[in-house]
């Protein structure tokens, strides 16, 4: 596969695909889970990557795949163990993405402690947005998200109910890992998570329409 350089941030190549789970308390009720104590990490293959009006693809494995819209932060410079209050140096800029997830295989993965990289990782599973740099966002915790499926708004919420703001993340995952320029962070979504079926057209935005991402569905 080609390398990919992120849509209106052309000077980066996309690297790593860091997504955050459970990072709204509503979205972990709703799911019936329990709200973490530090950030539930987990990666999706580049593979998924898809971008405005392309077209997601309904594996023959699942019959139940769910949008997730997402703040996405594009990091812009290697770092590690960086400190909280410098984090937000790192990042590039924004965009939105959909983390689709298979919900009866992530289902079936929780339930034997299995990790979840199927149910987060068939090709198309994530769409992304064009990115704008930072000095278009004054606050990345104060974002309006929303996802609208054939009109419908499904998911419309705010960053600033994170429970684990964008900056404590860089943070947490540089001491994990090192951070690359063209690494992705997808910060987790807010309540409204529903599934999508063929002919479906989603439309996701960030800020109004400061960020668009228009795709369809099909069943493979
Ligand atoms: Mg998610």
């Amino acid at each position: 596969m080609a390398t990919q350089t992120l849509p209106g941030l052309a000077e980066l190549q996309i690297r790593n695909i860091f997504c955050i789970g459970r990072n709204y308390v509503e979205h972990a009720h709703e799911l019936k889970n329990e709200v973490p104590d530090q950030p539930l990490v987990f990666l999706k293959p580049t593979s998924s990557l898809i971008f405005d009006g392309d077209t997601i693809q309904i594996p023959s494995q699942s019959s139940n795949v769910h949008h997730e819209v997402e703040m996405v932060a594009a990091i812009g410079k290697e770092g590690k163990d960086i400190p909280k209050e410098d984090a937000l140096d790192y990042i590039a800029g924004y965009g939105i993405g959909i983390d689709l997830t298979a919900r009866d295989i992530q289902q079936q993965a929780k339930e034997k402690g299995h990790p979840w990289t199927v149910a987060k990782g068939f090709d198309t599973f994530a769409p992304l947005s064009s990115f704008v740099s930072t000095d278009k966002i004054s606050d990345p915790q104060n974002i309006d998200l929303q996802i609208s499926v054939n009109g419908e708004v499904r998911q419309s919420d705010n960053t600033k109910l994170m429970i684990f703001p964008v900056g404590e993340l860089i943070s947490y995952l540089s001491s994990i890992f090192t951070l690359q320029a063209g690494d992705l962070i997808f910060t987790g979504t807010p309540k409204g998570v529903s599934p999508i079926a063929s002919g479906d057209t989603i439309e996701a935005t960030m800020n109004n329409g400061l960020v668009r991402l228009s795709i369809t569905v099909e069943q493979q």
